[in-house]
């Protein structure tokens, strides 16, 4: 069986000993509905709508804890601001070196890329993923 979405949120909550609190669950429902791969600030402006007296310390603690369950994932940083990411499928990246964007790849050919035995040699490797980098369809157009 697989777990998705809200399932998924409450049976990794539970095997981690966390809360479900209100708080907790309007910020990962907030996290299911974005798909640009959101800063803890992205996500408090969201949610302080719903939220009005939520911290940005809570929204950024609780983005925290939620990657270190494993209920979302950490982008790999470029020395800016953490970026967050629902999906745990396997995925690739595009960036966009001008404005930023991340934008989610899906391809098999990337999906079954092998790690060379002189890599596994050195490193257990956990996973792989192909980060493209270039101009976005916006940004490319100048
Ligand atoms: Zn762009
Ligand atoms: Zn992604």
């Amino acid at each position: 069986m697989s777990h998705s979405g809200l399932d998924l949120f409450c049976w990794k909550a539970k095997e981690n000993g966390l809360k479900i609190t209100p708080q907790r669950t309007a910020i990962f429902r907030v996290l299911l509905k974005a798909k640009d791969h959101p800063t803890a600030d992205d996500i408090y402006k969201r949610i302080v709508k719903k939220i009005p007296n939520i911290s940005f310390d809570t929204v950024n603690r609780t983005l925290l804890t939620f990657s270190e369950v494993g209920l979302i994932k950490v982008v790999e940083g470029y020395g800016q601001a953490k970026r967050y990411d629902p999906d745990l499928g396997l995925h690739h990246h595009f960036r966009c070196i001008r404005c930023g964007r991340i934008i989610d790849v899906h391809n098999k050919d990337y999906d079954n890329i092998a790690v060379p035995a002189e890599i596994t040699k050195r490193f257990t490797v956990t996973s792989k993923k192909v980060v493209l980098e270039g101009l976005c369809g916006t940004c490319g157009k100048d």
